[in-house]
């Protein structure tokens, strides 16, 4: 027997599409990703953050006892289990989506931790195929695989990710690491400025590093940017490494022109990466129509459906635009209301 709906990936819109195919009957059936696998983690990006300030519901406020109630112990965050208090506002990443990962189990989602490495979506019902565990056919799909920011790849940036330097403003911004201090961003988008904006209300001061002398942003998100008093440019320059201490984090960046043979350095206590993020679609081998940056793409306004009829995308794997935790929640749910629909109207469920 199919399965009715499989669900491929673990961040927020995965475990919002199981709880809402699970509380319709349908039997959900995920696949979290492999342990191991830096680009499908289970749990998704947010299991890479620290505190969740801005995803609604979790107000600062001391989560203990909640926490040890609805999550089983090999699953409680250390804070909880080391009696610390609650760090910061909001939630933890990590802590958040296994609360949405034991709501999902609660209603009867199945999970199995592996990644899907293969899809038939040309016959019906489609066939998926995990790396290490057998086949599996499913009347109704929905790929939520997120997509993960892009790092330059040094190993002094690896080596202080949450201890200073991160991929994402909008979630770590506000951490008491940064305020006050001089912070760097890097990058010539729209997230880029975007960032340096945002952060200046809490930095001392932000570098935008770019590697030309030109804004790939739109004009009016520069221009912000450019009248800010805040922010200081650095054209034509690249990071080649990110400096700092076990106990202080990150204390600065080496800088490189990309024009000649300068070299410099900022004191800076906080590195944004916006370069960009890369979906994780390569599993699809072309089975999906894709925008022009691997976006699976949706074909119908206001609805989660793709090119092919059955398959339905959730979340940072469709949506290069907004990319919160809570805007991959509602897709989530809207994927799963739409496989409903879709089962129910061909008469499948
Ligand atoms: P993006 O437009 O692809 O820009 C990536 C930036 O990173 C570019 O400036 C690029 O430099 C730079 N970069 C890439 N690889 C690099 C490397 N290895 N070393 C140094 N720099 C590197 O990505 P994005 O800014 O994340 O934007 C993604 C999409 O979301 C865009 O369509 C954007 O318009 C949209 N967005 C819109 C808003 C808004 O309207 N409020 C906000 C955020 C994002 P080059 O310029 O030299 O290529």
């Amino acid at each position: 027997m199919p399965e009715k709906v499989v669900i491929i990936g673990s961040g927020p819109a995965g475990w919002t599409a199981a709880i809402y195919a699970a509380r319709a009957n349908l039997q959900p059936l995920v696949y979290e990703g492999a342990v191991g696998n830096p680009n499908y983690i289970p749990l998704g990006q947010l299991a890479l953050t620290t505190e969740v300030e801005n995803y609604p519901g979790f107000p600062a406020g001391h989560l203990q006892e909640f926490l040890r109630t609805a999550l089983p112990a090999e699953h409680q965050p250390y804070w909880v289990q080391d009696n610390l208090d609650q760090p910061g506002h909001g939630i933890t990443g990590p802590a958040l989506m296994e609360l949405m990962r034991q709501q999902a189990v609660n209603f009867g989602t199945r999970i199995i931790t592996d990644d899907i490495v293969k899809v038939d979506f040309k016959s019906r019902p489609f066939k998926l195929t995990p790396q290490d565990n057998p086949p599996v056919e499913a009347l109704a799909v929905i790929v939520a695989t997120g997509a993960r920011a892009n790092y330059l790849g040094l190993p002094s940036e690896d080596a202080f990710k949450n201890r200073g330097v991160s991929a994402c403003a909008v979630c770590d911004g506000a951490l008491p690491r940064f305020r006050n201090r001089p912070l760097a961003v890097i990058g010539g988008g729209d997230t880029a400025v975007e960032e340096a904006t945002y952060l200046t209300k809490f930095a001392s001061k932000v570098y935008l590093v770019h590697r030309r002398d030109q804004l790939r942003a739109s004009k009016v998100m520069q221009q912000r940017v450019l009248d800010n008093a805040k922010i200081e440019m650095k054209w034509n320059r690249v990071m080649t490494e990110v400096l700092g201490t076990d106990k202080d984090g990150v204390t600065g960046v080496r800088l490189q022109s990309t024009v000649d043979e300068q070299r410099d350095m900022l004191d800076v206590s906080g590195v944004f990466l916006a370069i960009g993020h890369t979906p994780n679609t390569d599993f699809l081998q072309g089975q999906l129509a894709l925008d022009e940056k691997g976006y699976i793409k949706w074909t119908k306004a206001a609805r989660t459906y793709t090119s092919v009829e059955g398959v339905f995308a959730a979340g940072d794997v469709a949506d290069s635009y907004y990319r919160q935790a809570v805007t991959a929640a509602g897709t989530g749910c809207m994927a799963a209301l739409d496989a409903e629909r879709w089962l129910a109207e061909h008469g499948l469920a």
